[in-house]
């Protein structure tokens, strides 16, 4: 289990982060929390020649509030999204759905970047990234860019980052009005990965309607996917049981289910199905 080797840059600002990934096109990768590369490297499922440590790099890690959204550094660790009094006010499925991943040590060091940059089919962040319409800030040579992440989740362990881009920062739209967040998951037994994830996030009337549903799964299939069909029948409708049950059977709607020794693709269905349900009826009961 030892890695291949690698040479290490450790950059104090993003613009040598880049100029080192320029000069290296095809065999830099950028080190964050190391929470999933390193276990890579040392399988030799990953072997980079040059590992760039982003984590001596300021301003990288931070929760702020800014024209009405949350802004969150790339660098930001679970723990910190995790613990954040701010978050658990404002925008309570980030905290709850961070406090899913891993263990103590995994939290301490992995960050909200690094998991999204890494893209596992069965990481807990896309989920709620997907359900709650962030944007990805992804900056390169030529400039920032700002990606939606309906648009970033493009495959297994695939991004639309090039890989010259280093992301800088995720923004969330700040929830208003009445809302209900939550998030359910079924853990591997021996990874604690999500076999199936469900982020919920409501936007309820005044008359109780939902106004608007974002729903995100994980682990289903090769990437997180937004279940569009379950937002669809939710909107405008009451929240009721039937409405709900209704609603949370489309949850694996058009998707390629993956099956493997633990969970076959009916029994990934199933779960799918039953978790969105009981992810919509938590975000409901818990709704401000
Ligand atoms: C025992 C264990 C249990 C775990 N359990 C869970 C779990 O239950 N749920 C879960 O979701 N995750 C789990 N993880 C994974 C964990 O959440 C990782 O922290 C996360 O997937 C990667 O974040 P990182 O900061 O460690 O990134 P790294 O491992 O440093 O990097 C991961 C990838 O992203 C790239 N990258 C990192 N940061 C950036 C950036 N800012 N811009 C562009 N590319 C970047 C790297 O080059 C690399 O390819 C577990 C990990 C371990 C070791």
């Amino acid at each position: 289990m030892i890695p291949a080797q690698f040479d290490y840059e450790a950059p104090t600002t993003i613009d040598e982060a880049l100029t080192l990934l320029a000069a290296n096109p095809d065999d830099a990768k950028i080190l964050a929390g190391g929470h999933s590369l390193l276990p890579a490297m040392k399988l030799r499922l990953a072997q980079p020649a040059l590992l760039v440590d982003i984590g001596r790099i300021k301003d990288l890690s931070y929760i702020r509030e800014g024209g009405g959204q949350i802004l969150i550094g790339a660098m930001t660790t679970h723990y910190e999204l995790e613990s954040s009094a701010l978050l658990k006010q404002i925008c309570p499925l980030l905290p709850e759905c961070a406090s899913h991943i891993g263990d103590v040590q995994v939290r301490n060091k992995g960050t909200i970047g690094g998991s999204v940059a890494h893209a596992d089919p069965a990481g807990d962040w896309p989920a709620a990234i997907i359900a709650l319409d962030a944007e990805m800030v992804a900056v390169g040579k030529n400039g920032e860019r700002t990606i939606k992440a309906g648009d970033f989740f493009v495959d297994l362990l695939t991004t639309a980052l090039d890989s010259g881009e280093i992301l800088r920062e995720i923004r969330v739209p700040k929830p208003a009005g009445r809302f209900g967040h939550a998030y359910q998951k079924v853990r591997h037994p021996a990874s604690g990965f999500a076999v199936v994830g469900v982020a919920v996030a409501l936007q309820i009337g005044a008359g109780g309607e939902c106004e608007r549903a974002g729903i995100g799964i994980t682990g289903v299939a090769s990437k997180a996917y937004r279940a569009v069909a379950v937002e669809q029948a939710l909107r405008r409708q009451t929240l009721d049981e039937q409405t709900i049950a209704a609603a949370a059977a489309h949850a694996t709607d058009g998707v390629d289910a993956n099956s493997d020794l633990y969970a076959s693709e009916d029994y990934r269905r199933h779960l799918a199905k039953v978790y969105t349900k009981r992810a919509i009826e938590k975000a409901v009961t818990g709704a401000g």
